[in-house]
């Protein structure tokens, strides 16, 4: 496994590192355990100002570190900048209410007075993917860091600059050695330090693959862990929405992050009398892209994070075609050196096509029309994937309903997915299990401890 930062736009290796040494790991594990020891005895409040201060820094380099991003894994440079805005309020929002979710929760009990407290458990490995560089670091970081847990990060191997950023960025808030470490390790080594006694456990954000063979290793050695994974998200039309609001969401539901976001709408679900409406409204979108070079505030798509994830997503495309999926629009070769996938929208998608329960990850809608309300529902559910939904209804009561009947971690009503950090984030089934963001996110790792005084 080679970290390396290649630019997908034009295919330029841009810097290439070097991976760490079992004995740099180790040191690594010893300095997050003393700092554990170390943090136990300071109250959450001593390390408030510090996470401000990240969030102060991020949105002062914020330019500098969106091109970071753009350049490593070609996101456009709004996205970018976009992300980095949104880390500084996740920094932010845990920094200011770390200290109430920390507060003791009074039990009854017929035995004494009862409460319990929520300690920091030690250190934290982190595994997460190259699609929002920081976002996913920060996510974990900053609940963790104001619990007292330390970090180490195993970043994707495509994002090792943005992985580095990010950390400067923390040691320069001043932040002690061993809060937040990014090495360029190997799986074996993330495995060896799941393993390792001073670890309390793992979270990773990925793909189901890469997911289970992480929590098999927690498994293995009685760690707790998180997984963020995939996603396949319907987008449910009923026969009551209000197409002007399909047609404001659809295309970036879609379409942002080129495709290439877990909790993106990738299942359009569309009742008759709307289907053709909503195929006009995703072609007229897919058609009007500009693809280009990211950095160009002009350019509205961009390339995948690299040739891989390219070959991959055409690979798929051409299976579903070739088991009888329509290409509706688009699925013709760009020419662009980068790693660009034409917008595509492909329909007729039968249950035993592969694609039928694949992440396409990329610019390709599947289209799906049914004939009732409880198909709708039923398509839906149908997906070893369960991370978010959205549907579209001007009866919101009656969606909320709906709502109730799926089967996804997150339901979005008339709009598209958002994240945010006062909201929990995550999924189930195939998509992973606990939560990120929000309180949720701030108990993922914390000992409960309880107290009883008779
Ligand atoms: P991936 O291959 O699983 O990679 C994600 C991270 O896991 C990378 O750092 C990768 O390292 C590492 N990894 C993979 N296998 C590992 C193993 N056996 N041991 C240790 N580390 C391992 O995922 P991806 O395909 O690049 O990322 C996209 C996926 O993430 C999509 O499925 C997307 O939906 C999902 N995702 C989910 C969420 C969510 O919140 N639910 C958010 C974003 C993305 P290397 O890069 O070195 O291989």
């Amino acid at each position: 496994m080679a970290y390396q930062t290649i630019n997908p736009y034009n295919n330029k290796v841009l810097k290439k590192f070097e991976n760490a040494s079992n004995s740099e790991l180790e040191a690594t594990l010893a300095t997050g355990h003393a700092l554990y020891q170390q943090w136990r005895k300071e109250p959450a409040t001593s390390r408030q100002a510090t996470l401000h201060k990240v969030a102060d820094l991020l949105r002062e380099h914020r330019h500098t570190l969106a091109v970071t991003v753009t350049e490593e894994m070609g996101k456009l440079i709004g996205e970018s900048e976009a992300e980095v805005d949104l880390c500084a309020d996740i920094a932010d929002y845990f920094a200011d209410h770390a200290d109430e979710f920390l507060q003791p929760t009074p039990l009854t009990t017929s035995i004494g007075d009862a409460h319990y407290e929520k300690q920091s458990l030690g250190v934290l490995v982190m595994v997460e993917p190259w699609n929002f560089p920081y976002y996913q670091i920060m996510r974990v970081f900053a609940p963790n860091f104001m619990i007292g847990n330390p970090l180490l990060l195993k970043h994707a191997s495509n994002t090792p600059s943005s992985a580095e950023a990010f950390v400067d960025i923390v040691k320069e808030a001043g932040a002690p050695a061993g809060s937040l470490t990014n090495m360029f390790i190997s799986y074996d080594q993330v495995a060896k330090a799941i393993a390792d006694p001073r670890v309390a456990g793992v979270a990773l954000t990925g793909s189901e693959r890469g997911g289970a063979s992480v929590a098999k290793e927690a498994g293995a050695n009685l760690k707790k862990s998180t997984l963020e994974l995939g996603g396949n998200d319907p987008f449910i039309v009923l026969a009551d929405a209000d197409m002007a609001k399909v047609k404001q969401w659809a295309p970036q539901a879609r379409l942002s992050n080129a495709g290439q976001i877990c909790a993106a709408s990738k299942r359009f679900i569309v009742m008759p009398d709307k289907y053709q409406e909503l195929l006009a409204i995703l072609k007229e979108a897919f058609e009007n892209v500009k693809m280009g070079d990211p950095l160009d505030p002009e350019t509205t798509l961009a390339p995948l994070t690299s040739m891989h994830a390219k070959e991959t997503l055409q690979k798929r495309v051409d299976a579903a075609v070739a088991a009888g999926a329509h290409v509706y629009y688009g699925n013709e070769p760009v020419d662009l050196p980068g790693a660009f996938f034409q917008p595509t929208i492909l329909t007729n998608v039968t249950k035993d096509n592969p694609s039928y329960n694949q992440e396409l990850f990329g610019p390709v809608a599947t289209v799906y029309v049914v004939q009732s309300e409880a198909e709708a529902i039923a398509l839906a559910n149908d997906s070893s994937y369960g991370l978010g939904s959205a549907i579209f209804s001007e009866d919101v009561a009656h969606a909320e309903e709906v709502a109730s009947q799926l089967e996804t971690g997150m339901t979005f009503i008339n709009r598209a997915w958002a994240t945010l950090p006062e909201l929990p984030f995550g999924g189930v089934k195939n998509s992973g299990y606990g939560r990120e963001m929000y309180r949720l996110g701030f108990d993922a790792f914390v000992n409960e401890h309880l107290v009883v005084s008779a």
